[in-house]
């Protein structure tokens, strides 16, 4: 690392120029828009979106100043910029900044294609201000997020996820355009067995429940989002299913491979171009490969031994090693595909 690369990393909490002016900027807005406003909407007790609408055109309710802020270097861009709206007004501040828990449920986890789809729409632009709801507590799932009971059933035929349940205490919940919903795929899991689906704007069967009457922050919109046989397309799992799809396809090649050299050992082939070779080298490799992923798949649990993985995985290391190491099988390869005798 350069001397200067370690200056930059030095801890300290004085705010840069860039954070300093956008902290400034951020407060003219609190002071001069939000603060007058708040005792209006503390009373309506709605979304107040005359002021998003405010917002959206200086840009600061976008995409481009949620990310800038959440890409600033010293880390300090979103507490900063956080702090001056609620210094504002609480109720007005939360329906600002509400959509971000949605938005970083799926830039933290989503793919890119996801990222760049779904993004725009949950933050719209100032001629048509659009919102976004983060669905993840339940009436008996709070704190206990391992007990939700929202239900999502893939079906193969369609390619679709549908998904029953009632989220409770959802901000900006039934009146967003994206609703981004966390689902048990598989209760016996717990939260291991949980994924997160996007809903997009007009999806039929998620429905606003309840409002909820509450005692602050009242000109933020919290409600129940009903999801009655919601069906999303399968590209709205977040993160894609292809991860695992992966694995699964690097097992069935190195399988493939197994059996082919089986069958051609069987029926006394010759190995003309090291297939016994190939099928030891990239089955044993996988191995290593997928029980790595498995335990990086269950984080932290993964590296405990409440749970089989990390044996697979110390087990599976062998498999590089004896009967011929993965370099002597790669030789043995380079020498039947080149005829040298490569060392
Ligand atoms: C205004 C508002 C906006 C919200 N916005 C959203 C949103 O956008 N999306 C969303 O998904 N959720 C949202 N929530 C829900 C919020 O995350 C939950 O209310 C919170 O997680 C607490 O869950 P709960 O209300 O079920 O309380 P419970 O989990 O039932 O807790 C009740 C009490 O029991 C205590 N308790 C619970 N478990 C334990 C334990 N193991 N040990 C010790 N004490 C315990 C708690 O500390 C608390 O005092 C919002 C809630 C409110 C009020």
């Amino acid at each position: 690392m350069s001397v200067g690369a370690e200056a930059d990393c030095r801890f300290s909490l004085d705010l840069n120029p860039a954070v300093r002016e956008m902290r400034d900027w951020v407060h003219g807005f609190a002071r001069d828009v939000i603060r007058p406003a708040a005792p209006e909407w503390d009373e309506r007790e709605e979304t107040p979106r005359p002021i998003l609408e405010q917002a959206a055109k200086i840009g600061l309710y976008s995409l481009d100043f949620f990310a800038q802020q959440w890409l600033e270097p010293s880390g300090l861009g979103i507490p900063v910029a956080w702090e001056e709206l609620f210094w504002g007004d609480a109720g007005i501040a939360l329906s600002i900044v509400g959509t971000g828990l949605a938005a970083v449920a799926v830039s933290g986890n989503g793919t890119h294609e996801q990222i760049a789809e779904w993004l725009p729409p949950m933050f719209g632009d100032a001629d048509d201000v659009r919102l976004g709801a983060f669905c993840v507590s339940e009436p008996d799932a709070g704190s206990d997020v391992a007990a939700i009971r929202t239900r999502a059933v893939y079906r193969e035929a369609t390619d679709e996820w549908v998904l029953n349940g009632t989220k409770s205490w959802v901000t900006n919940g039934g009146i967003a355009n994206v609703h981004v919903v966390v689902a048990s795929v598989d209760p016996a899991l717990g939260s291991r067995g949980q994924a997160t689906f996007i809903v997009p704007p007009g999806t039929p069967g998620l429905t606003q429940g309840q409002k909820f009457r509450k005692h602050g922050i009242r000109a933020s919109h919290t409600a129940e989002v009903v999801l009655d046989d919601v069906r999303v397309p399968g590209r709205c799992l977040v993160g894609g299913k292809e991860r695992l799809d992966d694995m699964n396809a690097a097992v069935d090649a190195a399988r493939l491979l197994t059996w082919r050299a089986a069958w051609m050992a069987r029926q006394r082939k010759p190995f003309d171009h090291a297939e016994g070779s190939m099928c030891k080298l990239v089955a044993g490799e996988t191995a290593v490969r997928v029980t790595e992923q498995a335990i990086q798949i269950l984080g932290g649990y993964g590296y405990t031994r409440d749970y089989p993985v990390e044996r697979w995985h110390r087990d599976a290391k062998i498999f590089t090693i004896f009967e011929g190491t993965s370099e002597i099988q790669r030789m043995i390869i380079g020498r039947a595909a080149t005829g040298l005798d490569v060392r």
